[in-house]
């Protein structure tokens, strides 16, 4: 059986995705920008998936501009907002400890550039506090960025409390959407949002597309030179085979979202169950401000990695929310900001589902999982099999 349980890292694209492609793909070929016929579709069909991309957010059409991912909308909010606000004097920017590193990167880069960085803390629950964003903004703050949903423990921030903080203070405002949109309602025309970024291959899009969400009155810098499009602030021909399939994904996402959390926290729900009766286990970060599909534990004494692997042999695709892409072998960012020991930390592992899986695939993973987890122990060093626990690990 294969089990796809890493869909907080992309998706598969959808069928409504495939077919909004296709036309864009082959007939409607032409150059959005030309002022021909074959221009004018494309340029109509653009417009189209600009306003139902808009509709989803209940933001205008006006404030979506289209860029090739997460990673680049981040990048675009942050540096657009730090270059504003020195412009103005103000080098403070405010962020969380366990951001994507789409947005630490950045702030990282900033900071060698001569601003100043306040990282708030993430608290064992896996929240950010609201208060401790009050206390931390000050008279030359430039901007404050906090993510929706975290991508390794699927966290939920309280978005609407953080950024009323900062509309009543006058600072802006970014989140990092990338896990929440089209898994959660999003209505920007209420929530106090200055900039938001998404991503199309998080819901059932394709890859390579995204877009920030840019308030009306908000400045936003040029990102490339070149020619006229995104409102004259992000050069080059438009990806519209991407366009119209992110415009398509999300779409359905948002139609089938009440349904489809109902049915995902289920399955998830289920998963933690067993998780719980495997011993000297800790599952991280609040099960009530958390995405639907997203399980997150850490099994004492045994390495992420090993298994992954193993996991990866019984046909399920998992992930260990750390760097072990990277190749390094430094434990996940997200769980040491929430407190969780090192050596903990380096037996994390990651299950996202979303409404692509099934019970069966549940019933797979919970058959397979405490197994394992029993095999690695039993091989493990810093396992004490009597104790049923951890070894004191000598430092
Ligand atoms: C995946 C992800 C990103 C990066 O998005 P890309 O489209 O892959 O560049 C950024 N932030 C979060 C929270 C993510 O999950």
């Amino acid at each position: 059986m294969f089990v796809y349980a890493d869909n907080a890292a992309t998706t598969k694209l959808s069928q409504e995705a495939l077919a909004a492609m296709m036309p864009a793909l082959t007939d409607l070929y032409g150059n959005p920008s030309s002022l021909h016929q074959a221009g004018r579709e494309a340029e109509a069909a653009l417009w189209d998936a600009r306003e139902r991309i808009a509709a989803c957010f209940s933001a205008k059409p006006r404030e979506i501009y289209f860029t090739s991912g997460g990673s680049e909308s981040d990048n675009w909010a942050i540096r657009s907002a730090a270059e504003t606000g020195a412009r103005k004097g103000k080098r403070h920017l405010i962020t969380s400890a366990f951001e994507h590193h789409a947005v630490l990167h950045t702030l990282k880069k900033l900071e060698k550039e001569g601003f100043e960085v306040t990282y708030l803390p993430v608290h064992e629950d896996g929240l950010v506090r609201p208060e401790e964003l009050r206390a931390a903004i000050r008279e030359d703050t430039a901007l404050v960025t906090i993510m929706y949903a975290n991508n390794e423990i699927g966290t939920i921030q309280p978005v609407e409390e953080l950024g009323a903080i900062c509309r009543e203070k006058g600072v802006l405002f970014h989140t990092d959407a990338v896990q929440a949109a089209g898994h959660l309602p999003i209505d920007l025309s209420a929530a106090p949002i200055d900039m938001m970024s998404f991503s199309g291959h998080k819901f059932h899009g394709p890859k390579g597309v995204g877009g920030l969400y840019v308030r009306t009155g908000v400045l936003l810098r040029n990102l490339i030179e070149g020619g006229a499009q995104e409102f004259r602030k992000r050069a080059g021909t438009e990806n519209l085979p991407g366009i119209l399939g992110m415009a398509a994904a999300l779409e359905a996402s948002c139609r089938n979202m009440e349904a489809s959390a109902q049915r995902v926290s289920h399955m998830r729900d289920r998963l933690l169950q067993g998780i719980r009766s495997i011993p000297a286990t800790r599952v991280n970060g609040s099960l009530t401000h958390r995405m639907p599909g997203n399980l997150n534990a850490c099994f004492e004494g045994i390495e992420g990695e090993s298994l992954l692997l193993r996991l990866d042999l019984a046909g399920i695709c998992a992930s260990s929310g750390s760097a072990c892409t990277s190749g390094s072998l430094e434990p996940s960012h997200v769980l040491l900001a929430i407190g969780v020991p090192k050596e903990l930390a380096h037996g994390s592992l990651r299950l996202s589902l979303d409404e692509t899986n099934t019970e069966e695939e549940v019933d797979h993973i919970l058959e397979k999982l405490p197994g394992i987890v029993a095999e690695l122990r039993a091989m493990s060093p810093v396992w004490d099999e009597a104790g049923q626990r951890m070894k004191a690990v000598e430092v």
